[in-house]
């Protein structure tokens, strides 16, 4: 909110009438309607770089007042050309916002005055018309100071004879949105922004025809589209060819709706479909390949997947991977299908399972990477994977010494906006989960999740809670709930005792100094081996276990790596030799 004001003046400047006939003395709320249903017509023209867009959008007042202007806003590289109502235009008046959810670093903005006020939980339904030209364009990232060629390599967003690919919200707006001002040079700004439209958003419904033309007599390109129910037609007449893809998005959920066209082959496998450039087809079989070995792993945890996965070629090979929904677009490279095993856990999880809640539909794709390590090469095997992602974690949760009660609840998985709290803090609440619960009760309560049931975050707890004994309100409340930081666990004594059979019987005190609780092995060894037990300490709580030995305990080590922890300095604990 605070920016609204200073960056609306800002932009006003030279359009001064609409200060006075429009706004008149109070803000804007760009935030007040969440578009509930599009049907669009999308004309694409990859000659022309063109994209020309008609249908209609509606938007329901989502807030506690009613409201007589809504604000619509596309890519600053398309232009409003129409907003009708019941028949009728209505006013309205363009500007270029600034925000960097589009790849341009701007948007078009219409201000539309609707014909009647719309009261709260109102809906009005508007005719609208825009077009424009997407080419390559990496302003947002440029102005912050990036390589060109690291931007063009992230924000590879284009319409052109060659290549198309055109994603959405956070990307480029090629359909309306109605957003703040999001800016890559304020921290999480960006993130926080499409946070916000998404959540609006994922119980919306959106239909698309995206129709393409050519007239240069070159065959049609195969047309993907982050949605495997669409129907997709082919025609061609003399030199020209009409692609036509028929998309209904019910609900979006996460998914930003995006297209892409390439001169791609196909590899076409029961659970997945690879389109690949034609000096990839190699890599391409080896990727389906992999994929379809993956299936029962993933059937086993998540359901057999719902929808056939989608794996698009990028032709730069710098070119940063993108996923939405179970399709990624990735270059395609013999580097790459190495990994393809592990791409694949995470694809066809998206496709098998659905929520919603990033912590659940992200941390569950990252679990099941773990998952996959953990089946082909053993759990150290995993835990080392899950420690990649914990560098990104150590660092973000340092930032936060000491959390405020609000950053407590901003930054809690069922809130956060941030990657790399909900892909790998919640991979590791999963692992841990399943640790503590087991894998039957846990699987058993992934099958039970259905989204349209979701109606709260303690829904996902509550299915848990059905199969297990265990009290996990304190986890929950720790590292779902709440962010309440890492924990961090040091042995505080140790005391051997040897028994009348001859055996030892070791007394370990664990402290834990952080604020977050949780489950962690302990391990000890002794001369001929070692023992691990499990032992729950509570946030700046001790715990004390048992542990019997067949000789002398040597050490201690708590934690094997499945707790992400703020010190894994302080874990090892050497016993001293006692007396003969
Ligand atoms: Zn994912």
């Amino acid at each position: 909110m605070k920016f609204e004001t200073t960056l609306f003046y800002k932009s006003l400047g030279f359009l001064c009438v609409f200060c006075a006939s429009v706004v008149n003395g109070f803000a804007l709320d760009r935030e007040a309607f969440t578009f509930t249903n599009y049907d669009l017509k999308v004309q694409v023209e990859p000659e022309q770089h063109r994209l020309g867009v008609r249908g209609t959008i509606t938007l329901r007042n989502d807030t506690q007042t009613p409201q007589k202007i809504a604000v619509l806003q596309v890519s600053s590289s398309l232009d409003w050309r129409s907003v009708r109502a019941g028949d009728k235009a209505v006013q309205f008046v363009t500007q270029p916002y600034a925000s960097d959810i589009d790849h341009t670093g701007g948007l078009s903005e219409a201000i539309v005055t609707l014909p009647q006020a719309v009261a709260p939980q109102g809906t009005i339904e508007l005719e609208i018309a825009y077009e424009g030209t997407i080419t390559l364009d990496a302003t947002r990232l440029t102005r912050i100071d990036t390589p060109v060629e690291a931007a063009s390599s992230t924000d590879w967003d284009q319409i052109s004879p060659g290549f198309t690919a055109v994603r959405g919200v956070g990307n480029v707006a090629w359909y309306p949105i109605a957003t703040e001002v999001a800016n890559l040079s304020e921290g999480n700004s960006l993130f926080e922004v499409l946070g916000r439209w998404r959540a609006r958003e994922s119980a919306s419904r959106m239909h698309l025809h995206i129709s393409v033309s050519r007239d240069d007599g070159e065959a049609p390109q195969l047309l993907v589209v982050n949605q495997a129910s669409c129907q997709v037609l082919y025609e061609a007449m003399g030199r020209s060819s009409v692609t036509s893809a028929d998309c209904t998005y019910q609900p979006l959920g996460l998914r930003a709706p995006l297209f892409v066209l390439g001169t791609y082959g196909t590899v076409d496998r029961p659970s997945i479909r690879v389109y690949n450039l034609t000096t990839h087809a190699a890599s391409a079989e080896v990727y389906a390949e992999a994929t379809e070995k993956v299936v029962p792993l993933v059937t086993d945890w998540f359901g057999a997947p719902r929808e056939k996965a989608q794996t698009a070629d990028l032709a730069d090979h710098d070119a940063a991977a993108f996923e939405s929904g179970a399709l990624l677009l990735t270059p395609i490279s013999s580097d790459n299908s190495k990994q393809a095993g592990l791409a694949a856990a995470h694809q066809l999880t998206h496709a098998a399972f659905s929520s919603f809640r990033p912590w659940i539909e992200e941390g569950l794709a990252h679990f099941a990477q773990a998952l996959y390590v953990e089946h082909e090469r053993g759990r150290p095997a995993a835990i080392e994977y899950m420690g990649l992602h914990r560098f990104a974690l150590g660092e973000i949760e340092a930032t936060s010494t000491v959390p405020r009660s609000e950053d407590e609840a901003n930054r809690s998985l069922v809130n956060t906006t941030s990657e790399e709290l909900y892909r790998s803090k919640a991979m590791y609440v999963w692992w841990m989960l399943r640790d503590m619960v087991g894998e039957a009760a846990l699987k058993k309560a992934i099958a039970a999740y259905r989204p349209e049931q979701d109606k709260e975050p303690s829904y996902m707890q509550r299915l848990i809670a059905a199969q297990t004994q265990r009290d996990l309100e304190w986890f929950f409340d720790d590292w779902v709930y709440r962010d309440r930081g890492l924990p961090d666990f040091k042995v505080e004594s140790a005391f051997p005792r040897k028994t009348m059979s001859g055996s030892f019987m070791l007394t370990i005190t664990v402290d834990n100094l952080g604020s977050a609780g949780a489950e962690v092995p302990v391990i000890v060894k002794f001369k001929g081996g070692e023992i691990a037990k499990r032992i729950e300490v509570h946030a700046k709580d001790k715990a004390v276990i048992r542990v019997e030995l067949p000789t002398e305990p040597q050490e201690i080590v708590v934690n094997d790596g499945s707790v992400p922890e703020s010190n894994t300095t302080n874990n090892t604990f050497k016993i001293e030799a006692t007396d003969k």
